[in-house]
């Protein structure tokens, strides 16, 4: 499969045939065993591949950063004209009116839509095993969950059935299914992606952000993605020296070379490797030491409050999807069963056959946290924890350019495994979740695999350093193996 960069290129050129590559892709998709959709988007996507085909001549598509170029997008991120269920039976046949604000980026760049994603019902898990339309499988194995919640976009790359991805990530729904899938995933400073369109779990948490196969393909998309917006008041208006061209700003420079990275200052808190599984371990190891040969210096270090993160996450998310699901009652949103009673009898009724378990799970322990009476012991605690983790990381940050660390403490699970436990589930994000309580971006590429099964690696950098994360993993791509 190619890579975006070379479907531009080949399409500017006339080399291809943009329809033709559409349609190898829907072949794959409709021949697949994976679920990687919920809904698909053939129609249009072959027109608008024609009309790529017969315009790329003129000079306003030559100028189109994403020309001809085939994207999955999650089911959280609302498509006019095609349905978008957040993979939930409470929004099956919801046709948003307007378009999520990255999907116009996308699309005023060339790309062209395949279809919505399967994904964890409304993000909540890790293993896009909640989704009302079934699983998703890992294209390595089967027999294993693909990670969550953006499991289909994971999978859809990995497996050929797309060549870029959107996911949106609120405690590592980007960087998991990246892992477990082989791919590369970035979840960008918080306020630096427009959330406008995107169907809230927790708003205070979660970004869209670039899925693909290289680390190229993730910079380009995620220049396409910064697009500002006015309509989104938490998106940050960065100052006009900020870079805003990720690709180009990096590019210029021959960044394979070992200058790229010399000096670079990694840290690597303990609270991360700690309890990974040996083969995750020596991988990330092996990677930081990729690093130093190439005259990067590493240090360890400790993050103390990291232990809190994961109770303090959960506490927070389920807080905000507690209110954020409320307008899922049938009136405003959602499915419509039965004849109307009383207004209480309608809305429970709806409810409880709209939401999966784990959905109803949530806003019921999201609704005690932030009751009368527990709303100090519980939501407000976890608010002074997230302070706390943030000024970690901050500290931490001041004296290393980046940290890293294993994304996922092992591989890909096998399917069923953890669902009957929930609690078992959570505790698989603990690398993930303090980067989003932090507002901190991130990225997870690929740094070997056990059995078969690929092992991410995952950097951070401070507030805004995109680029940073970007070039570090670039360097890595193309040096390690
Ligand atoms: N697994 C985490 C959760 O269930 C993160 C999901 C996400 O990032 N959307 O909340």
């Amino acid at each position: 499969m190619l890579t975006a960069v070379e479907v531009v290129e080949e399409i500017k050129r006339g080399n291809s045939s943009c329809e033709e590559l559409i349609h190898r892709i829907f072949e794959r998709i409709e021949r697949s065993e994976l679920n990687c959709y919920i809904t698909l988007n053939k129609e249009a996507a072959i027109e608008d591949a024609r009309d790529v085909d017969k315009r790329h001549e003129e000079e306003k598509y030559r100028q189109k950063k994403l020309l001809g170029v085939p994207i999955a997008i999650k089911d959280s991120i609302s498509t006019r004209g095609i349905q978008t269920t957040c993979a939930s039976k409470i929004l099956m046949g919801y046709i948003p009116p307007y378009n999520a604000t990255v999907i116009e980026a996308l699309k005023n760049e060339g790309a062209i839509i395949l279809g919505k994603t399967n994904m964890d019902e409304f993000c909540m898990g890790s293993s896009t095993e909640t989704s009302y339309f079934g699983p998703t499988k890992n294209p390595h194995d089967l027999t294993r969950v693909p990670g969550g919640s953006s499991g289909g976009s994971a999978a859809a790359i990995a497996a050929g059935e797309s060549v870029l991805a959107l996911g949106s990530d609120t405690g590592g729904s980007i960087r998991c299914p990246a892992s477990f899938c082989g791919i590369t995933g970035l979840k960008p400073t918080y306020g630096f992606v427009s959330r406008y369109g995107l169907i809230a779990y927790a708003n205070s948490l979660e970004q869209i952000g670039p899925m693909a196969s290289t680390v190229m393909d993730t910079a380009l998309l995620l220049e396409v993605l910064a697009a500002k917006d006015e309509r989104d008041s938490t998106q940050i208006k960065l100052p006009n020296n900020a870079p805003t061209n990720y690709r180009c700003s990096w590019l210029d420079v021959p960044r394979t070379e070992p200058a790229a990275i010399k000096g670079m200052r990694i840290g690597v808190p303990r609270e991360f490797i700690e309890g990974s599984s040996p083969e995750v371990e020596r991988s990330v190891w092996d990677a930081i030491h990729t690093f130093e040969d190439f005259g990067a210096t590493y240090t360890e270090l400790r993050m103390r409050n990291l232990n809190y993160a994961l109770a303090a996450y959960y506490l927070i998310a389920m807080s905000e999807a507690s209110s954020n699901l409320a307008r899922f009652d049938g009136l405003r949103y959602g499915l419509r069963t039965g004849k109307d009673e009383d207004w209480h009898t309608t809305f429970s009724r709806i409810r409880s056959e709209g939401f999966g378990e784990e959905v109803k799970r949530r806003i019921i322990l999201g609704t005690y946290a932030l009751s009368a009476g527990y709303y100090g012991k519980y939501y407000l605690k976890a608010l002074k924890v997230r302070t706390l983790i943030k000024h970690e990381f901050e500290e931490a940050l001041k004296s290393h350019d980046i940290l890293a660390m294993p994304t996922m403490p092992f591989v890909a699970f096998k399917l069923g495994e953890r669902i009957k436990d929930p609690l078992s589930l959570y505790l698989a994000d603990v690398n993930t979740v303090s980067v989003n309580l932090a507002g901190v971006p991130s990225i997870s590429l690929p740094c070997g695999s056990s059995h078969g099964l690929p092992i991410g690696l995952q950097l951070v950098a401070t507030h805004f350093e995109e680029d940073a994360l970007l070039r570090a993993a670039y360097w890595y791509e193309q040096n390690a193996h």
